[in-house]
């Protein structure tokens, strides 16, 4: 057993911290103000260190380290959550290779063609479109439809709090993956998973007005009549539900890894600070109210890393060999990082702005927007808290605590 990373992961993280530090990190405050979403030098600068192409082969433009793709997804969303503390540009990452991956898994030829070459290349936004107005916890509830017509799926409803609407539709290019209910009578077995390039005829969409992760949109849409060719289908018809829950563990690691990131950067902010700012003529740091504080939520950071590193290798391994681990074994691992990432990195986040009293509560100090966009993650994006637990509960306790479907 070897818990370090490989010399060629080390560089892979070195190189991009270094990108990081002197692209990105200097201008995080202003991507947080700025209203038209992320700069375009730093996602096509991410695509140059080869970010969005972790999870995509090759032969699609990718540069998918064969065997080892969640892992180093898991360093990079790490390093760029430490330099964007609002999250915004780790999310627009994350997403990309999330469900890329998806479609580099289960997509058909045709749209492996026509997206995944676009993806890699930073040009290209791919998304998840799943929650609805009724909820986004019970997924087998949702109510749009999907009805397979002349070699097309023809699709109505609605979905809302959908991250990266302006992304894909104005100020990028892109889609959403779709979950869609096309057999009526099967329950969460007649769902079928499908992918939405924008601009299709029958989309409209909107937005929010969220108070953190500013540089990402969230909205809605709303689908009437849209017709979307088959080819863009995700696996078989009527088995999305099962593939949606499998790019959800994917998603669910990066989330974690985009919290753990932001985290780790807080409280290296928050150590350097209280080293050095004098109170009652001592350091912070001599109080142990404060050294204690750090000495426990760095503890408590550093085991969820490496429990981390260790949901990444699983994904890794279950990508690779299929029987190594079932879906559902691997969910109650990545549930646990769902669970726990973001509330630590919104206590961690809380704990350093306090350290820095009230400058931790101005905009010039990195802390509040950190604080802001980590608590996207703890309401619920990739899955409510709640629902972790229920995962978690369903699989170490069994169907006698939550029963699955
Ligand atoms: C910033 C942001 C970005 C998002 N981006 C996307 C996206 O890109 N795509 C997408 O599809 N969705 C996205 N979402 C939506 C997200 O997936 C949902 O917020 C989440 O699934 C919870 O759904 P809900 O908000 O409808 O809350 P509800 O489902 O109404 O749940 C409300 C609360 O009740 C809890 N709860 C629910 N059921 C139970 C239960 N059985 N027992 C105990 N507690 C329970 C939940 O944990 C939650 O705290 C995003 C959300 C946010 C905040």
């Amino acid at each position: 057993m070897d818990f370090r990373y490989t010399t060629e992961q080390e560089l892979f993280r070195d190189t991009l911290r270094k990108f990081c530090a002197e692209n990105i990190e200097p201008i995080s405050r202003e991507i947080d103000e700025k209203e038209d979403g992320i700069p375009d030098e730093i996602i096509k600068g991410l695509a140059a260190q080869g970010v969005f192409g972790l999870t995509i082969p090759e032969q699609y433009g990718g540069t998918a380290p064969e065997g080892e793709e969640l892992t180093y997804a898991n360093i990079a969303i790490h390093e760029i959550a430490r330099a964007e503390m609002s999250m915004a540009v780790p999310v627009y990452t994350l997403l990309c290779i999330g469900w890329g991956l998806l479609i580099a898994k289960y997509g058909t030829e045709q749209l492996k063609q026509e997206v995944l070459p676009k993806v890699a290349a930073g040009d290209y936004f791919v998304g998840i479109s799943t929650t609805e107005p009724g909820g986004g916890s019970d997924i087998a509830n949702i109510q749009t439809s999907g009805e397979f017509k002349d070699g097309k799926i023809v699709i109505n409803g609605e979905k809302v709090y959908i991250s990266g609407v302006l992304e894909a539709y104005e100020q990028r290019d892109g889609g959403h993956i779709t979950l869609v209910r096309t057999d009526p009578e099967a329950g969460h077995k007649g769902f079928t998973f499908v992918f939405i390039p924008a601009g299709l005829p029958g989309v409209t969409y909107t937005t929010f007005d969220d108070m953190g992760r500013m540089a990402l949109s969230t909205g809605g849409f709303t689908y009437q009549d849209v017709e979307v060719p088959e080819y863009c289908i995700l696996g078989e018809p009527n088995r999305g539900f099962y593939i949606n829950m499998e790019g959800f563990n994917l998603a669910r690691i990066l989330v974690a890894s985009a919290c753990v990131g932001m985290a780790e950067k807080a409280l290296e902010i928050s150590r350097e600070y209280v080293s050095q700012r004098t109170m009652f003529g001592k350091p912070l740091a001599k109080y142990e109210g404060i050294s204690f504080e750090i000495a426990e939520d760095h503890g408590k950071l550093e085991q969820i890393k490496l429990y981390l590193q260790y949901a990444a290798w699983a994904a890794d391994m279950t990508y690779k060999e299929p029987d190594f681990m079932t879906p559902r074994q691997l969910s109650r691992i990545v549930s646990i990082c769902k669970m726990d990432a973001p509330i630590l990195a919104a206590d961690i986040a809380r704990h350093t702005m306090m350290h820095h009293g009230a400058f931790g509560f101005t905009r010039d100090c990195p802390i509040e927007r950190g604080l802001r966009g980590v608590m996207s993650y703890v309401v619920g994006a990739e899955g409510g808290h709640n629902i972790q637990k229920l995962i978690i509960a369903r699989e170490y306790i069994g169907d006698v605590a939550v029963p699955y479907r």
